[in-house]
């Protein structure tokens, strides 16, 4: 069986692939593809899209999602799931306790937005169809949202999945009914007409990967939404991963760089494979301050120049 099929609509809006222009030239699973941009909705999409046979060769055993971040990224990741959650409880507009309030985490990983959610007092779950076995407990599952019950979640969270989906109309149509009438959805996601996207191209470092198909915009998303049958309110921020202007491989370090910062202690310049650690360290360095990080967050949200999108639609108010 073949491991690619060529995309003939936007996965988006579903307006003719002919309605979408070619932007440049990426590769997926070693073969040629095309990058589309639909001039109808905005959607960046990938040419060609795994089958079932592709998408087991790209989620092998190996595949990192599971893996856990380590202590630094527990700290960071604490402050800026609260934050997602503050955001979301405020878009929800109810003065009920956490502990009532049912969340969703679909695509959940490890578990490490699931354990932010329950230490804040929400009543928290998480689900993954890839989930293996050392990563299940009661409350993380290895389901798929075929088996959610209808209007079962305040908040269904989906944390770096919608740049995966094959269909994801389907996929959005099933979250839409799971959430309760009064339900939102947080999704976070690769900005698609961001600068790193337009500047890096197939070098930027999440279109390099096959499993990454989609690279969503607010009115990309906005469109597709509105047409599964959401009505409500809608909000979005800009971020960045880990830094503000995003990442791309092979770029040395200078070393003019590195000298003055203790948080780079072990980092040598002048080399391709210490940029990543260097960006990463910086961005590590923001993080842990909060009121710096925060203020970093608004430059970068209100200049459009992350390549992260953080987006929020509720199901009817
Ligand atoms: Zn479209």
């Amino acid at each position: 069986m073949q491991d690619l099929l060529q995309v003939l609509q936007c996965p988006g809006c579903l307006a003719i692939v002919e309605k979408s222009d070619n932007i440049f030239e990426t590769t997926i699973l070693n073969n040629n593809c095309h990058v589309n941009k639909c001039t109808i909705c905005g959607l960046v999409y990938k040419g060609q899209f795994p089958t079932s046979c592709g998408l087991d060769k790209i989620y092998s055993a190996e595949y990192t999602h599971f893996n856990d971040g380590g202590e630094w990224k527990k700290n960071h990741y604490y402050y800026s799931a609260k934050q997602k959650l503050d955001r979301c409880k405020k878009m929800l507009n109810s003065k009920a306790s956490n502990k009532s309030i049912r969340i969703l985490d679909v695509g959940c990983g490890s578990g490490n937005f699931v354990s932010v959610a329950r230490d804040l007092g929400y009543d928290a779950y998480g689900i993954d169809p890839h989930l293996p076995s050392h990563c299940q407990k009661p409350y993380l599952e290895n389901k798929n949202l075929d088996e959610i019950s209808t209007s079962s979640f305040n908040i269904v969270v989906l944390l770096n999945v919608a740049e995966h989906l094959v269909s994801p109309r389907e996929f959005f149509m099933e979250v839409y009914r799971i959430l309760a009438n009064d339900g939102i959805v947080l999704l976070t996601c690769p900005y698609g007409n961001s600068l790193a996207r337009k500047f890096y191209q197939k070098k930027w470092n999440h279109l390099l990967l096959d499993e990454h198909l989609l690279f969503w915009t607010p009115k990309s998303l906005s469109i597709m939404f509105s047409e599964i049958g959401f009505k409500g309110g809608k909000n979005f921020r800009i971020a960045g991963t880990p830094f503000p202007w995003g990442r791309v491989q092979d770029v040395e370090v200078q070393k003019t760089d590195v000298k003055h910062l203790n948080i780079l202690k072990g980092v040598s310049p002048g080399s391709k494979s210490n940029f990543r650690t260097y960006i990463t360290r910086v961005a590590q360095y923001i993080q842990s301050h909060e009121k710096t990080a925060n203020f970093v967050r608004c430059l970068v949200h209100y200049t459009a120049s992350g390549d992260y999108l953080e987006y929020v639609i509720a199901k009817n108010k």
